[in-house]
């Protein structure tokens, strides 16, 4: 029976941040008041190539005019087109790409791509690592809140200590895969050293373990590489990715190299809306919006310009913020208590952030935000810590 009146009502796993959003264009968001917003959230980091990107929307606006729904068993012009841009832009040795919905999706490909082509059942991970909700990726994912409840999990696990060198030697023969964030994301912007991810790359071919890139927040151009990876030099044998690839669009893609996709077998994954035709051309615009603009040393030049001004900061309140965290316009401050009061100053005055781990102001900014942006954010994210500091009467 059709009822009038009645509402859902949407399950909240978070509270509303108490905004409602009319209209996204670019670097900036407008509520129902007409406010606008300097977006350093971006739809946690999706919308890193700017808000409703021209190139973008336009590839998804002619697509849904030719063909909305085809599976990747028929072929297509937009699969096609879409595979010969990724062609340009994925590792090297992993030309090999399967399409998905989200990054949770894409880490369950890849871990049960690594538990059948090693005959395995162990995995790795590491503490402070974030890869998705579901249960395989859950699994990998280190926060104590998200996990609880839920054991047992469906794989064998370990957590070694996040740039450890010393506790490498656990990984063993056993190990199917270990899967790793160069920059961790959720959980609070650290930064995988050189030495650490080279130890860990040779580890796991010495032991025929799989390792598991996860650039799913990483990837595209935001940390100043168009993989950030590529800065260690390793070669890995899996890489996810979501978020940013299809401007805001809902899509992933887990790349291998040629051994494990030689090896797969018929009908052993599968997804309905995987490699929809709007979600590939929002990944050929994507990645045009990439190429054209070089986003990656955007990043790279804003994301310094960013630092400098938060390492101001950290100067002017040590006793709040602990630091500059994160690469690129995966950017934060370490502050020595739950930002949470901080994000809600920044939002009333008109700049959106989130939170990572439990202390760090975390910034996902879109690649095209200027100078004057960030200038302005520098003022903002200074008023808001000094108001902090006022308001709990911590000092500076
Ligand atoms: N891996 C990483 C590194 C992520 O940051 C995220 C999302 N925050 C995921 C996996 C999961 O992606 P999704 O939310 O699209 O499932």
């Amino acid at each position: 029976m059709i009822r009038d009146n009645e509402y859902a009502r949407l399950i909240r796993f978070f509270p509303s941040r108490g905004i409602k959003i009319v209209r996204a264009q670019g670097q900036y968001v407008w509520d129902i008041d007409g406010k606008r917003y300097l977006d350093y959230h971006t739809g946690n980091g999706a919308a890193f190539l700017g808000h409703s990107n021209p190139v973008i929307v336009e590839m998804i606006i002619e697509q849904a005019s030719k063909v909305m729904t085809c599976p990747p068993i028929f072929d297509s012009q937009v699969l096609d087109d879409c595979l010969a841009m990724l062609g340009k832009i994925l590792p090297r040795r992993l030309k090999n790409v399967y399409f998905l919905n989200s990054g949770s999706e894409a880490v369950e490909l890849a871990l049960k791509l690594a538990r059948k082509r090693t005959g395995r059942r162990r995995f790795a991970s590491f503490t402070g690592a974030f890869h998705g909700r579901t249960m395989g990726a859950l699994a990998m994912t280190h926060n104590p809140k998200y996990r609880a409840g839920y054991d047992p999990f469906p794989w064998e696990h370990i957590f070694l200590p996040f740039n450890d060198v010393s506790s490498l030697d656990k990984i063993d023969e056993s190990f199917a895969a270990v899967i790793i964030e160069p920059v961790q994301g959720e959980g609070g912007l650290s930064v995988a050293n050189k030495e650490f991810m080279k130890a860990l790359a040779d580890r796991c071919r010495n032991m025929g373990s799989i390792l598991i890139i996860d650039e799913v927040q990483t990837g595209f151009g935001r940390t100043g590489r168009l993989w950030s990876h590529e800065e260690y030099d390793i070669d890995p044998d899996i890489m996810v990715a979501g978020k940013s690839i299809g401007g805001g669009f809902p899509v992933s893609i887990v790349a291998v190299n040629d051994e494990i996709a030689s090896r797969v077998e018929e009908a052993e994954h599968g997804s309905t809306h995987g490699g929809n035709p709007l979600a590939l051309a929002a990944v050929i615009g994507g990645t045009k919006v990439l190429l054209r603009d070089n986003v990656p040393l955007k990043s790279a030049e804003k994301g310094n310009h960013l630092a400098n001004g938060l390492s101001e900061i950290a100067k002017t309140y040590p006793s709040i913020v602990r630091g500059v965290k994160g690469k690129g316009l995966m950017i934060g401050l370490d502050i020595r208590f739950n930002p949470a009061e901080i994000i809600r100053l920044l939002q009333t005055r008109g700049l959106l952030a989130l939170k990572a781990g439990s202390t760090v102001l975390r910034f996902l900014p879109p690649y095209l935000i200027t100078e004057e942006d960030i200038d302005w954010s520098i003022r903002v994210i200074d008023e808001a810590v000094r108001l902090y500091c006022e308001h709990t009467g911590k000092r500076g």
